[in-house]
């Protein structure tokens, strides 16, 4: 950031008294702008606890690949409401939130994700304006080569029961919790864990 979105002046790049990273401050007024990570909400839309319906995007990144209804929070919504709204508008579904399944962080893009096991309330959906299909799937025909993002890779693995074809009906509050390592880009980060929900998530 150039100049200051209060007074317009310059900004100067520099750690703030008391901070522990640089930051733009205003070199006029002496705001301080600070840049913190997006959240990203979505929901895995669970249909008869066999099948994940999926979009296929019509927009880049990932064009023509296959995701979770998804798409950046917005002010003055809970994460909850955010995933509702994204599964509205990717794929004109209706769900119902169960609880939070997946948070995945990606540090290098600065981004969390935050994904939802949801109920399919019924099988009128359609592709949104951000996409080109919608599709239910069932375990063997998830198009694995085809997903557009680590972090959809990463929830479809652990939504299957074991090594059952039914999907967790009551996941007993598991969180799964996995990050994208930049250095290592083909698999996950090893600090992928389960956590209770009523717990604290330990590292
Ligand atoms: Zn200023």
């Amino acid at each position: 950031m150039e100049y200051c979105s209060l007074c317009g002046k310059g900004t100067e790049r520099m750690i703030p008294k008391g901070d522990t990273h640089h930051r733009y401050v205003c070199s006029s007024c002496g705001k301080i702008h600070y840049s913190n990570p997006k959240i990203i909400v979505g929901s895995i839309p669970i249909w008869e606890k066999k099948k994940v319906l999926l979009c296929k995007r019509s927009i880049e990144p990932g064009f023509g690949l296959w995701t979770l209804p998804s798409g950046f929070m917005e002010n003055h919504e809970s994460a909850e409401e955010g995933a509702i709204r994204e599964t509205r508008e990717e794929a004109r579904a209706n769900i119902q939130i169960q609880n939070l399944h997946t948070i995945y962080s990606i540090p290098h893009l600065s981004q969390v994700y935050l994904l939802f096991s949801s109920i399919l309330m019924d099988s009128n959906f359609s592709p949104g304006e951000e996409t080109l299909e919608v599709k239910l799937f069932g375990k063997d025909e998830i198009p694995w080569d085809q997903i557009a993002f680590s972090s959809v890779a990463f929830s479809l693995r652990h939504i299957w029961d074991k090594n059952r074809e039914q999907i967790e009906d009551k996941p007993e509050r598991t969180v799964y919790s996995g990050c994208f390592i930049k250095s290592d880009q083909k698999e996950e980060s090893e600090s992928i864990k389960k956590a209770k929900l009523n717990r604290p998530i330990s590292s």
